[in-house]
């Protein structure tokens, strides 16, 4: 097995030829909102730090030291939309047109229709799992019977019988991030604006607790925009405040700035990159007990984890005496790119000497 700070090995030496499909809505990195694109882009960076021989297929402009083979010059639109089926499988065409011409390896997908084309791929196909991978995801999973990487334990529970070949948290550059002690007066809220992030929940708790809140993030299609207004705008309490979706230093200062990060999630969350990047601001998180939450956020220690919304306000309170040192020590030690790579090289490994 290789070690941190060296290439996957070829069983006849040599660095393993790694190709790395993201998923076609944002390009990668994204400018701002884009969870998975952002992970591709962690990776792929990583990959090549340690000399890995890389080539990145996405959409949009080259971002990345990985060599770029692009599908579309513009990423995807349609996500979310009746039309994301057929965009779906038109960059899956597309994706194969350009993997015929590279010389790989080991193919790694991150997208949802990609997989297939792994079925009968010369070179070994992972693909990892970014959504939840029970229910007809799962049966799709099932059928391809490609290796499934699980980005948490508790999105492998809810699905047995998937492949799965591994579990590898996501990974941040957490040095990137900036970290602060002193805490400016708000909590925030950041991420899709979906009730299965329960953004709602966050509102009511942090009238409850009478603290200043900060909605940031993506409301970008129909249904988001509807409950930004009805559930969100309309029940915000005095002095907070919905700034839209953020990216950048912006998203990061966001971060690092606030009391706690609410994570309110009302679905079974199978990773939720907000969590790690607050705990990298030295921000803990304040979230309800669901999908990868326990596995993320230590309850006392990096954040306070509640069995019911109600708790959330009271919950607040108690993230003020959360060592701001312990959630950057946590990120760096369980959710830095480093440790994500090294998981990612192991499985590309074992997967090519079997092969
Ligand atoms: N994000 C962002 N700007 C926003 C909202 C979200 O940069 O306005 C980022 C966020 O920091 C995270 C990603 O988008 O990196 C969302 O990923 P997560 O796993 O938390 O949620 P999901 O993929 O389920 O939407």
């Amino acid at each position: 097995m290789s070690s941190a700070g060296t290439p996957a090995e070829r069983p006849g030496g040599g660095p393993v030829r790694i190709a790395v499909v993201a998923p076609p809505w944002y390009p990668v990195p994204p400018p701002g909102y884009g969870g998975i694109e952002r992970v591709c882009h962690d990776l792929v960076q990583g990959l090549v730090r340690r000399g890995n021989d890389v080539t990145l297929v996405a959409t949009g402009p080259d971002g990345s030291d990985a060599t770029y083979r692009p599908v579309f010059a513009e990423s995807l639109p349609g996500l979310g939309s009746i039309e994301s089926p057929v965009q779906e499988v038109r960059y899956a065409a597309g994706v194969a047109e350009v993997l015929a011409g590279v010389a790989v390896d080991v193919v790694h997908d991150h997208s949802l229709a990609g997989p297939l084309l792994g079925i009968g791929r010369r070179a070994p196909t992972v693909v990892t799992a970014h959504g939840p991978a029970d229910g007809p995801v799962g049966d799709y999973y099932r059928r391809l019977g490609l290796p499934i990487v699980a980005t948490s334990q508790a999105q492998r529970r809810l699905a047995p019988g998937v492949r799965w070949v591994a579990t590898v948290y996501n990974g941040i550059p957490v040095s990137d991030f900036p970290f602060r002690v002193d805490k400016d007066d708000y909590v925030l809220f950041l991420g899709r604006l979906s009730p299965e992030k329960g953004v709602h929940l966050a509102v009511e708790a942090a009238r409850a607790a009478g603290v200043r809140l900060v909605v940031a993030g993506k409301a970008s299609e129909p249904a988001e925009r509807r409950y930004l207004e009805e559930a969100v705008l309309a029940r915000l309490p005095a002095a907070s405040s919905w700034v839209g979706e953020v990216g950048g230093a912006r998203r990061d200062n966001l971060l690092a700035g606030a009391r706690c990060l609410l994570s309110p999630i009302q679905w079974e969350e199978p990773f939720g990159m907000v969590n790690v990047e607050a705990l990298a601001c030295g921000t803990p998180v304040v979230a309800l007990n669901r999908g990868s939450i326990p596995e993320i956020v230590t309850d006392g220690r990096t954040g306070v984890i509640c069995d019911r919304p109600e708790q959330l306000a009271e919950a607040i309170g108690r993230a003020s005496s959360i060592d701001p040192y312990v959630c950057r020590a946590e990120a760096l030690a369980r959710f830095d790119v480093e440790v994500m790579v090294d998981g990612y090289q192991a499985v590309y490994e074992a997967l090519v000497n079997a092969a």
